[in-house]
């Protein structure tokens, strides 16, 4: 039995930089007080980002195909193969998206699509390529562990090899899409067909060796327990303290619609926040944390900046896989930027290295461009969003 001494014990190790274990961290997920438990965190983002700035990003999520062999059940955006509404995008209309995406100022394309039974190592090479020699000044920080291990597959090479050569054709490092819930018996019950915990966090340990950084995420709400949560950060964390090649962990919270796991409950906005707290205080050696206003909606976004949260990710100028199962909310780029100053934050663009692009330290500083927008192009929509451009962009 832990007392209410005990807790605070831990929160005020925890805020001062030392590290919790696992048992810890579940005990203050659980009981600690809401308030003492976001102020600890909050205390380790103002330690580590004195100038008390919080980072957003310009980019654009692409999808190349939903064509799709795993048939995780929690997936509203893929259609298995043969199917009538399953779509691949040719290279030109992907150029066209990326070649959008730089008009609007755009520094990242997360590049992401389904399991596509004949995409191996060579479709991904002659994609990141083409995407570089068009526009050189986009970074790719695209797919993940599970795109990885089909492409080897269906190529017949090893992990290292594919990872190589996606690498040297343009990858610059890898999005942690696909982590899901890593232990074993939450991620069996949402994706059967997916690689386990352990192996996808085995993929990331090789990239980080290979010189690909990556960040990891978390989706929550699915029907995991409390410590199956921590669990999930405790396993991040070991490899975490072997590579240090997490750049960032984004938890999100699991969408409801058009899927195969209909009735499930979602998580709360308290527990995502707690969760957020937890995190920050857990991950003493990741050094940024981004909240996703995208699926817990723009007042939990701002509030997470309370609760240790130093970046909110991007106005995502397209999204189709969160979007497809039920994520409504949009924003564009002042409303981010509004949220972030009226949380007494100082607002900033950043790049995918978490460098300052640009620091707004006063209103005067704002970004002025109306165009940048959320943009959802539904799957659900005739020609499942190909071929749509974005109509601000159209519009000039
Ligand atoms: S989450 Fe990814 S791997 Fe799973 S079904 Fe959807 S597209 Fe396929």
């Amino acid at each position: 039995m832990s007392s209410a001494r005990d807790i605070e014990a831990i929160l005020q190790r925890a805020a001062d930089g030392g590290r919790i274990t696992p048992d810890e961290a579940l005990l203050l997920y659980t009981e600690a007080p809401f308030h003492a438990l976001g102020e600890a965190a909050d205390a380790v983002r103002r330690r580590r980002y004195p100038d008390n700035i919080v980072t957003y990003i310009i980019d654009r999520n692409i999808n190349y195909t939903n064509v799709c062999v795993t048939a995780c059940k929690f997936c509203a955006f893929y259609r298995p193969p043969k199917h009538a509404e399953g779509w691949s995008h040719p290279m030109e209309e992907i150029l066209r998206r990326c070649g959008e995406a730089v008009e609007l100022g755009a520094t990242q394309v997360m590049l992401q699509g389904g399991h596509h039974p004949e995409y191996g190592v060579e479709y991904y090479e002659e994609l990141f390529s083409a995407v570089k020699r068009a526009y050189p000044q986009l970074v790719i920080h695209s797919i993940g562990p599970s795109e990885i291990l089909h492409m080897a597959k269906v190529s017949g090479v090893s992990i290292e090899e594919a990872i190589s050569r996606i690498k040297a054709a343009g990858l610059d490092s890898i999005a942690g899409a696909g982590a899901e819930m890593l232990p074993a018996r939450p991620r069996a019950a949402i994706a059967p067909l997916k690689e386990s915990g352990e192996r996808w966090l085995e993929v990331m340990e090789i990239a980080h060796g290979l010189g690909v950084e990556s960040t990891a995420t978390m989706m929550m709400g699915t029907g995991e327990t409390n410590a199956e949560r921590i669990e999930h950060i405790r396993m991040i964390r070991d490899v975490q303290d072997r590579t240090g090649g997490f750049r960032s962990f984004i938890p999100w919270t699991y969408q409801p619609e058009n899927n195969h796991l209909k009735g499930r409950t979602q998580a709360t906005s308290l527990e995502y926040l707690r969760l957020i707290a937890v995190a920050r205080l857990f991950f003493d050696n990741v050094a940024h944390l981004q909240a996703s206003w995208l699926t817990t909606g723009k007042d939990v976004g701002q509030l997470s900046l309370h609760m240790g949260v130093d970046d909110l990710g991007s106005i995502m100028l397209e999204e189709n896989v969160i979007s497809s199962a039920g994520a409504r909310h949009r924003s564009n780029l002042h409303e981010l930027v509004r949220m972030i100053r009226s949380a007494d934050r100082v607002p900033a663009q950043r790049d995918t290295l978490y460098r300052r692009i640009k620091v707004h330290w006063t209103p005067a500083d704002d970004p002025t461009d109306e165009r940048v927008v959320s943009h959802f192009s539904s799957i659900a929509l005739p020609g499942g969003g190909a071929g749509r451009s974005l109509p601000l962009v159209d519009a000039r």
